[in-house]
């Protein structure tokens, strides 16, 4: 039998991980190398030559003599934790295909629970930004989901209480291979939120692929073909070929979260779902995953702990 060639690519081995990013002046210098690729520029004055003080955290001008935080205006800024921890959590975050909790994060790097789940927001919060504004072309299958409101007594299915409503997409080959997908809490399967999403997320022209649910006929006002699938909804839409890949993809996002978390609070839906997007996106270099979520780490603005508390909903 063929082996599946994302479950049995080499990941980055511990080994690795630690040979490369063991120290704490590793991690420095590889941010360092990652937020300056053409060599450090003094954002005060634009001369290039500085000195480096307090384990090579600050740089000095020597023009000017103002100091620069090598995170300084990044989504690293004014942590108390080192490097050496972050570095140890993109790894276990970027390497493990269900994820991880904020509570795992906690036992394994000996770390509060509280720093243990800002760092993984913080994280996850980069995920979400990097993503947002590429939008799905070509073939994409969609469909309706909910996440959470699972207590006794609750309705089941469209419309149930408690529930956060988010659009399912799917962007595969013209063989019928998943390409990327995309995963968006929306307000209500409504005509409105439906045409906003596809103006923001589709390329026009695209085809788009659902079930006989009447608000995803809005995709056609945002210049996308549209092919109704009717078929009987609940389980039955799982045998439906033309929605294979997005009910595949659901089945295994539902069954990551139950796995890795307790509960997805309804404000922090869309960062758990941007952290599956992410890794999925990306599934197919997982020993590159590591450096670029800290190259775009280094480029996602501060998020204080009060603005992580916000949510998005
Ligand atoms: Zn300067």
């Amino acid at each position: 039998m063929a082996r599946n060639r994302v479950q049995f690519q080499k990941g980055l081995s511990l080994n690795e991980f630690l040979r490369q990013y063991g120290s704490e002046e590793q991690c420095c210098d590889a941010v360092a190398q990652w937020r300056w690729p053409e060599g450090f520029i003094c954002p005060f004055c634009g001369s290039d030559q500085y000195c480096q003080l307090a384990y090579r955290q600050l740089r000095q001008c020597n023009r000017c003599r103002r100091q620069t935080s090598l995170t300084a205006g990044t989504i690293f800024a004014s942590t108390k934790l080192p490097l050496t921890t972050w570095y140890q959590a993109i790894y276990l975050i970027t390497q493990d295909k269900k994820g991880i909790s904020a509570m795992e994060l906690h036992r394994h790097l000996g770390i509060s629970y509280n720093a243990a789940w800002r760092l993984k927001h913080k994280l996850m919060q980069v995920m979400l930004e990097r993503d947002q504004n590429k939008p799905l072309s070509g073939f994409i299958e969609i469909d309706d989901a909910y996440l959470g409101g699972e207590r006794s007594g609750g309705k089941v299915g469209r419309g149930a209480e408690g529930k956060t409503p988010f659009l399912a997409a799917v962007q595969t080959t013209d063989q019928s291979q998943p390409v990327k997908i995309k995963l968006t809490v929306i307000k209500g399967f409504r005509s409105d939120e439906l045409l906003e999403w596809s103006r923001r997320h589709l390329t026009p022209d695209s085809t788009v692929i659902s079930d006989g649910l009447a608000c995803f006929n809005a995709v056609t006002e945002a210049g996308c073909e549209h092919d109704r699938i009717v078929c009987g909804g609940g389980r039955a839409s799982v045998e439906e070929p033309e929605l294979h890949w997005v009910n595949t993809i659901l089945g295994n996002l539902k069954s990551a979260l139950r796995g890795t978390y307790h509960a997805v609070r309804p404000k922090y839906a869309q960062r758990y779902l941007s952290e599956f997007e992410y890794r999925f996106n990306r599934r197919f270099n997982l020993v590159n995953l590591l450096p670029r979520l800290i190259y775009v780490a280094l480029r996602t603005p501060p998020m204080p702990e009060k603005l992580l508390k916000i949510g998005l909903v």
